[in-house]
């Protein structure tokens, strides 16, 4: 007999199996929600789990057994790290700005497979293997297979997120033996992709119920134009397919009670937010200047998040007398062409080639609006804290953009940010314009802001969701 909740809620085991995790490595929303997530569904009164490789020395973490060492998070969190020096000892999780590293799917493979061993160590039976991204898609697909008549797992369900449908882990199939699972899967309804394996696809076909970041983004993929090749697969699995909005750390990101903001402003009181501009003027090197808007961008430099429409922009863009801040690491190309637009528009236009929470903080806080012309975007996390920042999200018109911006018009006072009607150089421009006008509007601006730091999208929310989908997958 499993104990209860109060009423008729079952407490359930539920395993978090991730590639990186706040607080111990993050490049991206991934670790965000995986750091975030379990926290609130323990609050919830389940058990909680999480396993993730460990990327550095153990420090001062507790040895659990050889493989795995451990540590809590919450209030009863278990974070086990499996161990593998020379797989996950290295200066990046996944590669570097040229390539991926050419052993991946050694290395996540072996991931999964110490993640089930050390599931049966522990010894205790799991309800739910909640797995993310193509780094542990293997793992549904080892429970039916080698573990298909173990009864340690006879119990155990599998719910496979996709944070980025655009990632997929694909790889020669001369690496299929590497998987350790039957060469009956290689085939076009199960792991092959174009001949490749397709480690995003193993866990979208062996998992129990598949869930992906915004309600928009779970409808776009299973298009032709954002399914990247699985549209059809997705389609097959929409009975168990389901769109959860991520959620939001309303605690970490408080510009009244960030250390990073001082001193702190909030809805109330908004006017230290301008003493946070100033400084973040500083910051960037550009002319300190209160009365034009600064447009910040924090993320990943890469082809998702728009940069090659900004470069066909950004001539026009700075006729206008704004202010440009990009805070990013990724791609070669698209790092040259922030150094090199610096450059060119040194009064307007600056940019920090680096991973740097301080800085993050620093942008969030300080712009007026936040760039965000992705082209597509699974949920994206940075409108959500810009928003917190009163900081107005300006946004192309896909995915959770979709789910958490609604247009700023006259007509429209529940707007909180600027939504581009068409995916162009002149939709953008059109948004910028727009926006650079509202920003004079100084009383309805202040409106504006103010009703932008009220919003809020729960962790409690989407737990919640994650429940009944766990509950789902148990009936
Ligand atoms: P994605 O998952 O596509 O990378 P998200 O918007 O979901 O984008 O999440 C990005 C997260 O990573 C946010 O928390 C953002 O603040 C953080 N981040 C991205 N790039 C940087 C950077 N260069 N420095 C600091 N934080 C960053």
């Amino acid at each position: 007999m499993r104990p209860e909740l109060g009423g008729d809620d079952a407490v359930m085991r539920i395993v978090f199996t991730a590639s990186e995790v706040v607080p111990f490595a993050k490049t991206g929303g991934l670790a965000d929600v995986c750091g975030s997530l379990p926290l609130e569904l323990e609050a919830l009164g389940h058990e909680l789990v999480i396993i993730m490789p460990e990327y550095k020395s153990a420090g001062k973490r507790a040895s659990f057994n050889d493989k795995a060492s451990m540590e809590i998070i919450g209030k009863g969190v278990k974070v086990y790290f499996i161990k593998n020096k020379p797989f996950f000892s290295r200066p990046f999780l996944y590669g570097d700005s040229v390539s991926d590293y050419p052993d991946n799917l050694d290395r996540f493979s072996f991931f999964c497979r110490e993640a089930l061993q050390l599931l049966k160590d522990i010894g205790k039976p799991v309800d739910i293997i909640h797995c993310h991204d193509w780094q542990t898609g293997l793992i549904p697909v080892l429970l039916k297979d080698a573990y298909l008549k173990d009864p340690f797992f006879s119990r155990t369900r599998t719910v496979f997120t996709i944070h980025n449908l655009a990632y997929q882990g694909l790889f020669a199939k001369e690496e299929y033996s590497k998987l350790g699972v039957d060469v009956k899967f290689f085939n076009n309804n199960q792991l092959e992709f174009y001949e490749k394996i397709n480690l995003m696809k193993a866990g979208i076909v062996f998992s129990d119920y598949v869930t992906t970041v915004s309600p928009q983004y779970a409808k776009e993929i299973q298009t032709k134009e954002w399914g990247c090749g699985l549209d059809g697969v997705l389609q097959d699995r929409h009975g168990k397919l389901a769109g959860i909005l991520n959620g939001l750390d309303y605690v970490a990101w408080d510009p009244e009670h960030d250390p990073h903001v001082d001193p702190p402003y909030s809805q109330q009181d908004q006017l230290a937010k301008k003493i946070q501009k100033e400084k973040l003027q500083k910051v960037f090197g550009l002319p300190v200047m209160s009365d034009i808007p600064v447009f910040g961008f924090v993320g990943r430099l890469c082809y998702q998040k728009g940069f090659d429409l900004i470069e066909s922009a950004i001539d026009e863009i700075m006729h206008h007398p704004v202010q440009l801040v990009f805070l990013g690491i990724g791609e070669e190309k698209y790092q040259k062409l922030l150094k090199k637009l610096s450059r060119k528009f040194p009064r307007q236009f600056s940019a920090q080639i680096k991973y740097d929470e301080d800085v993050s903080h620093w942008v969030y806080a300080g712009s007026d609006f936040f760039l965000m012309p992705s082209i597509y975007e699974p949920c994206g996390l940075t409108q959500m804290i810009a928003l917190r920042y009163g900081t107005i999200p300006i946004v192309a018109a896909v995915g959770g953009l979709l789910d958490t911006v609604a247009d700023f018009s006259s007509g429209r006072k529940k707007g909180n940010g600027f939504v581009m009607s068409s995916y162009s150089v002149s939709g953008l421009l059109e948004v910028v314009e727009r926006a650079a006008g509202a920003y004079h509007q100084k009383d309805s601006f202040a409106a504006l802001v103010a009703h932008a730091m009220a919003n809020r999208f729960t962790w409690q929310a989407s737990a919640k969701h994650y429940v009944e989908v766990y509950e789902e997958c148990q009936s």
